[in-house]
């Protein structure tokens, strides 16, 4: 199963997703965990082009064309084996991150994005897990930790909030795949609830 995790700026997904992979590993589940921009040698390359330097260092469209390549590298070589090997896979942001971040925050550019990801990738994730959550808390987390290779730390909260409408527009998309988890609540009811909706999933 191909399982990813999308949400805003400090929702905590990173953290939530360790813990469903320890929770799967422990009860006998082969878990690959991995990452978006990167999960590859090749695209983590590519992570650094994208995110450090100035925000204006590539145009909205050499940056879709970047994320794109990355994801192809990272499917090839890291996803698709992995699911080939029947093992779960839980990836930390995936295309929806490009729909949103490169699709809407820079521009009208979601055809753009639709269209490569079409022709290169060819494939959505069985499952999306959406921490959902009030704009204002992830923006105080997000700027709590602010590491060096975030660029994006001056995302106002203007465009916060147009990127949690935005996911929750995605949200209604994909609504097959789609989990919408509460994330306003403590980190271990939202844990409890990301393994409950996984767990229907698997065992379905
Ligand atoms: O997943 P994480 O929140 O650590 O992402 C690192 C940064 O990269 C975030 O600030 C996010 O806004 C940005 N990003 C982006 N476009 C993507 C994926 C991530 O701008 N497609």
């Amino acid at each position: 199963a191909f399982i990813t995790f999308e949400g805003i700026d400090g929702s905590g997904k990173s953290t939530q997703l360790k813990r469903l992979a320890e929770a799967l590993k422990g009860s006998g589940h082969n878990v690959v965990v991995t990452r978006e921009p990167g999960g590859s040698e090749g695209a983590e390359e590519i992570r650094s082009l994208v995110l450090e330097g100035a925000t204006d260092r590539w145009s909205a469209e050499t940056e879709i064309l970047l994320f794109t390549a990355a994801r192809r590298d990272h499917m090839e070589r890291t996803i698709l084996p992995a699911l080939e090997a029947g093992k779960i896979v839980l990836c930390d942001r995936f295309a929806d991150s490009t729909r949103m971040y490169q699709g809407l925050s820079r521009g009208d550019l979601r055809d753009l994005v639709d269209q490569l990801h079409d022709l290169m990738i060819g494939r959505e994730p069985d499952l999306t897990v959406l921490i959902d959550m009030d704009p204002a808390t992830g923006l105080a987390r997000a700027k709590g930790r602010q590491t060096s290779e975030e660029r994006f730390e001056d995302f106002g909260q203007e465009l916060q909030n147009k990127m949690r409408a935005g996911f929750l527009d995605l949200a209604r998309e994909f609504a097959d795949r789609y989990r919408i988890i509460d994330g306003d609540q403590s980190m271990d009811d939202v844990a409890a609830d990301v393994l409950k909706s996984v767990l229907d999933y698997l065992n379905d």
